[in-house]
């Protein structure tokens, strides 16, 4: 490729969305990998899609997705494993449901009906292997799961299908703004310059936006997942719980998913991670105290995925406030899967006509001012990731 119009910086799902819908707008694009396609957040995530239980700043934006996974092969030539199974988040006491009963009167407030309140017959109707306690719930049921790496792998080759070039094992390590142009240099010493620049480095982002000038406060997780052997089928939707922490599907092949962010440890410098036992064991024992059904099963495989979490766990999503051609996409705070149909969209429109075109104010790169030193450490959250 001669020299492109636009650099991207990270080859996980919201890079690679950038990187396809720029190309499909006729611009030159190149991506540049650290590791590989996918190696990263993307690749280990639950692929929960879901409007369910969403930031309210984040749902208009979670419902134009999820419309889009419902026709993902349109956007990437590749179903993705995409199933609309629903979501369901369950209420294990009458203070619990409270709760999720004032969400929904706060969402039909502001006019959106997605979600929907259950009472315990109707989430026994869904679920039939919950367990007795569960009083209620409530149900999102146009949302659903897809296969993570299949995804970001899909999202790769429709990029590059559109022209978009991407160089894997190319780590940035110096960024500079120059006469007009972002110059980039890699480790190895390779050089890469274009007028604009996407700063989709997941967990990393907070490092290269500070190379850029511009410090912006992002921490860091290592949710952590548990995947048992395969099951009788017992369960379709993706189910949350309201107190604790949990994400939980069982697959077309009946290996069940127990996730909920619960987090292990994580070393931003080499990308090593360690599993936290204990709290997987927290996992688990959620899991089966809500499905009694597991007692049994065994887990085959425990896994960590590192992720960038801002202090509001909101994503950062727009233009730079202090240099020109930059826009950032990263922090996805363990909910950003299910938006890459979109966000990729919206980097584009940032780049290509100054607009999004959708509701991004919440997601300014400026909304914590200008913080200085930024310490960059592993976060507190335990929110469900999912
Ligand atoms: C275990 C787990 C479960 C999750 N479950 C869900 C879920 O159910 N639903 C949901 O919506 N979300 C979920 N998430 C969150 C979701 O997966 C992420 O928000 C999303 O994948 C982030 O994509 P990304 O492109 O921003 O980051 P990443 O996929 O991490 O990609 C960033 C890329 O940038 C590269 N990079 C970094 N620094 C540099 C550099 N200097 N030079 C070049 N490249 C660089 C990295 O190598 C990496 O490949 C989960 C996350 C995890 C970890």
């Amino acid at each position: 490729m001669t020299d492109p119009d636009i650099l991207v910086v990270g080859g996980g799902l919201h890079g690679l969305s950038a990187a396809l819908f720029l190309a499909r707008a006729g611009r030159r694009v190149r991506v540049l990998e650290a590791r590989r396609v996918a190696a990263q957040a993307s690749g280990y995530s639950a692929g929960g899609v879901r409007t369910l239980g969403r930031h309210i700043a984040e749902v208009p934006l979670a419902l134009e997705a999820v419309a889009r996974w419902h026709r993902i092969a349109d956007l990437v030539g590749d179903g993705c494993g995409f199933h609309a199974a629903g979501q369901v988040r369950v209420a294990e006491n009458r203070a619990e449901l409270a709760l999720l009963s004032e969400r929904v009167a706060r969402l039909q407030a502001g006019g959106w009906t997605h979600e929907e309140l259950a009472d315990a017959a109707t989430v026994r109707r869904l679920l039939p292997a919950v367990a007795e306690h569960v009083v209620g719930g409530i149900v999102a049921h146009r949302d659903g799961f897809a296969a993570p790496l299949r995804t970001t792998l899909a999202f790769g080759r429709a990029a590059r299908a559109a022209g978009a070039e991407i160089v894997e094992e190319a780590r940035v390590t110096a960024v500079e703004r120059r006469a007009g142009r972002w110059h980039l240099r890699t480790r190895g010493g390779a050089a890469h310059a274009a007028p604009l620049l996407v700063n989709a480095a997941g967990a990393w982002g907070g490092r290269l936006a500070r190379a850029a000038g511009e410090p912006i406060p992002l921490g860091f997780n290592a949710f952590q997942m548990l995947l048992t052997d395969a099951r009788p089928a017992f369960l379709a939707p993706v189910v949350g719980a309201t107190g604790r922490p949990l994400s939980f599907k069982q697959s077309e092949s009946g290996h069940v998913m127990i996730g909920g962010g619960h987090k292990g440890h994580a070393d931003l410098d080499t990308g090593a991670v360690q599993l936290d036992v204990p709290r997987l064991a927290y996992s688990a024992r959620t899991a089966l105290d809500l499905f009694p059904i597991l007692r049994g099963a065994r887990i085959v495989h425990a896994w960590a995925g590192i992720e960038g979490v801002t202090p509001d766990e909101l994503p950062v999503i727009g233009r730079s406030a202090v240099a020109d051609g930059l826009v950032h996409a990263f922090g996805f705070s363990g909910h950003g899967f299910a938006l890459a149909p979109l966000v990729g969209e919206i980097v584009a429109g940032l780049l290509l006509d100054g607009a999004a075109h959708h509701p991004i104010a919440a997601f300014a790169p400026a909304r914590f001012g200008q913080p200085g030193a930024v310490p960059e450490t592993q976060s507190a959250l335990l929110q469900p990731a999912g």
